[in-house]
């Protein structure tokens, strides 16, 4: 598959806040002098006390020990970037363009309505006694309560653990158990897609076996009949009732904890990842205002839900901290029809919109109808994240979404880096399909083969990071030494990412998959994420997994789960057809030796194919499946059991 270019258009560049001097001068200084670049940078949060220490980072390659700090004098709260130095300038502003699951339900809430609303909670907390320090896990869908519990804990200085809303009572009670919170936020109900999720009494059945939890504080939202248990339980209205609008924020170092949010385990079991307060708000507001471009007054929305990081960093700070007005989605892409996401960008006139490549390519297998029946053309920008988007995924966004007009930025970042690494910048980048293209300024990428050495121009490698940023994690709750053996062990002296990725002759990075997802045939390396985006690029394939399987003269084939486009029915001659198909977009070697029809692909609850999985019914080695906890459909697994391929 040839690359295709997709140049910057002079329009935008010329409007861009960065285009491809500025970018250039920008990497070139935070290169020479990080500490004055970030000294720079720092000021576009609010201080209490202003930091004189920069950076102060150690990855261990001496000393066996990894420390990360910034900004470590500081001091700050949170909660002050994201609401009250906006009221002077921007108080009735609308801060959070909530719309409901439901399409005739939607609310607007202006920064100082939502000031006023986090702290009646934040005071309400203080009283039933959460200090600084104290972990708060929050259980709730995607409705306002969301960030105002978020922006409370960061005013108390209470540590933040968002437990996605469509998790399991187990799920939920590993999480409170593993950073033994003392305080629950949740709801009666949550709504998706037209169905009620029963928060409460899942959360009730998790707390059997959380005896840390003192207090639990629930949002009404459904109505929905619930069991409150005396003295423990508290109804959000009544209890932030008689509480004052204002409440002092507590003073946070930089590098008290912020909040603590586990992976979404598409490799295991998940992990407590821990991010500080000063660096975060830095790097969280820096990447939000320069990725997306972002203008005053402009309408901004992430489709993720608060319970991954996308939400935390791209739905709540980033956008608050710059006086954003950021849409927060209760519902699905699906729900009442497909064209949902089209018609909420027209609904509320979107400019910037930022989603995964897995509703993207649910969304191709209907066509292009539903987009195209709403009006589109208050969008600017259009992001990807989540997962290496297909070029062929990538294009039906550009043309059939963006009518070919908007920039997508394919963001590649992790839980553990806080905030996006690698993108385009809207003005300054030239795209390619299927590529996370350039690092941002200040962040420094490197190939290693598998003994650490760094591989130089185009190649292809293990990806690491080789120097600190603000907003990279600082250890995994609890566990230090499971935070260095997890990411500094493999590579000495540098932060490993567990992704593969490989870099074009114009320094383009291309993230193939997870590392440990490479297959090896006859000793040819090649990443998954290649083979699948030839299997996509198919006409009749909605979306594709590839996975190695043990071949005897091979040492690894390919083995390859296929989920085609609605209406198109699975036959032998389709089968054979593909196979030829993937021979000549990569060549001979990558042919797939086997080849299974999948209704349906496993997936994380944030919409990741789980290619472990995959890989060991590919290897008939269907007893021990792991961790399968943050399975969205365990039932997806069943059927591709009982329907393996040889
Ligand atoms: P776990 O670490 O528990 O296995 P996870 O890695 O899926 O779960 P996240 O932190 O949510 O948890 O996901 C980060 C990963 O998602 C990256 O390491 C990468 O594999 C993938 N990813 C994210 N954005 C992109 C992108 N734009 N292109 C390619 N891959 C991406
Ligand atoms: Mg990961």
């Amino acid at each position: 598959m040839a690359d295709e270019i997709i140049a910057v258009k002079p329009e935008i560049a010329a409007k861009a806040r960065i285009d491809a001097a500025r970018r250039e001068a920008m990497v070139a200084a935070a290169a020479s002098d990080p500490d004055a670049f970030w000294r720079a940078e720092m000021g576009r949060i609010a201080w209490m006390k202003a930091p004189t220490k920069i950076k102060d980072v150690d990855f261990g390659a001496t000393s066996g020990n990894v420390s990360i700090k910034w900004f470590e004098d500081g001091v700050l709260n949170a909660s002050v970037s994201c609401l009250d130095r906006h009221l002077a300038t921007r108080g009735d502003q609308v801060a959070i363009v909530w719309e409901g699951d439901d399409p005739n339900s939607d609310a607007k809430v202006t920064y100082r309505e939502l000031h006023a609303r986090v702290c009646k909670l934040a005071n309400a907390m203080r009283r039933l006694g959460v200090k600084k320090g104290d972990r708060v896990c929050i259980y709730l869908p995607m409705i306002v309560e969301a960030a105002v519990a978020m922006l409370a804990c960061a005013r108390v200085g209470a540590v933040h653990s968002i437990v996605f809303g469509g998790f399991s009572p187990d799920s939920l009670a590993s999480r409170i158990q593993d950073s033994e919170c003392t305080l629950l936020i949740t709801a009666d109900e949550g709504r998706r897609g037209g169905r009620r999720v029963p928060l409460k009494a899942n959360a009730d059945d998790a707390l059997l076996t959380c005896p840390s939890i003192r207090h639990v504080i629930v949002a009404k939202n459904t109505g929905g009949a619930v069991e409150m248990m005396e003295g423990r339980d508290h109804w959000w209205e009544a209890i932030t009732a008689g509480e004052g609008t204002t409440c002092e924020p507590e003073p946070m170092n930089a590098e008290d904890p912020l909040f603590i949010l586990y992976t979404s385990g598409s490799t295991g079991k998940p992990k407590g990842v821990l991010h500080t307060t000063g660096g975060y708000m830095v790097w969280a507001s820096f990447t939000h205002e320069n990725v997306f471009d972002y203008r005053d007054g402009e309408i901004y929305w992430c489709t993720a839900d608060v319970g991954w990081v996308t939400g935390h960093t791209y739905i709540v700070y980033g956008p608050l901290a710059n006086g954003a007005t950021t849409l927060m989605f209760e519902g699905v892409p699906s729900w009442p029809d497909n064209g949902r996401f089209w018609q909420v960008c027209a609904k509320h006139k979107v400019n910037i919109f930022y989603t995964a490549p897995t509703a993207i390519r649910a969304l191709m297998r209907d066509g292009e109808a539903p987009v195209k029946k709403h009006d589109r053309s208050s969008l600017r920008i259009l992001g990807s994240v989540g997962e290496p988007i297909n070029p062929e995924a990538w294009l039906w966004y550009y043309r059939v979404v963006g009518d070919s007009r908007c920039p997508i930025v394919d963001t590649w970042w992790q839980t553990e880096t806080g905030g996006i690494l690698i993108s385009p910048l809207p003005g300054a980048v030239a795209q390619k399909p299927g590529s996370a293209t350039l690092p941002l300024p200040g962040v420094k990428p490197a190939l290693v083969d598998n003994e650490g050495h760094i591989l130089d121009g185009a190649t292809e490698g293990n990806l690491v990071i080789t120097d600190s940023w603000p907003g990279q994690m600082r250890t995994v709750y609890g566990d230090h030494a499971r935070f260095i053996q997890t990411y500094f062990s493999t590579f000495k002296g540098m932060y490993f990412t567990g992704d593969g990725a490989r870099r074009d002759a114009d320094g383009y990075y291309w993230i193939t998959g997870r590392v440990d997802d490479v297959i090896n045939v006859a000793g040819h390396r090649m990443g998954t994420a290649e083979v699948e985006s030839a299997l996509v690029a198919h006409p009749a394939v909605a979306e594709a997994a590839v996975v190695g399987m043990p071949h005897e003269i091979k040492g690894q084939g390919i083995y390859a789960y296929v989920t085609l486009k609605a209406g198109i029915e699975a036959t032998e001659v389709l089968r054979k057809e593909l196979v030829a198909w993937v021979r000549k977009e990569i060549g001979p070697i990558a042919t797939p030796d086997a080849i299974q029809w999948a209704p349906g692909l496993p997936k994380t609850r944030s919409g990741k194919i789980m290619r472990r999985i995959l890989r060991k019914i590919a290897a008939n080695e269907t007893e021990g499946l792991g961790d399968t906890s943050t399975l969205a459909d365990p039932a997806v697994v069943q059927e591709l059991i009982d329907n393996r391929v040889g």
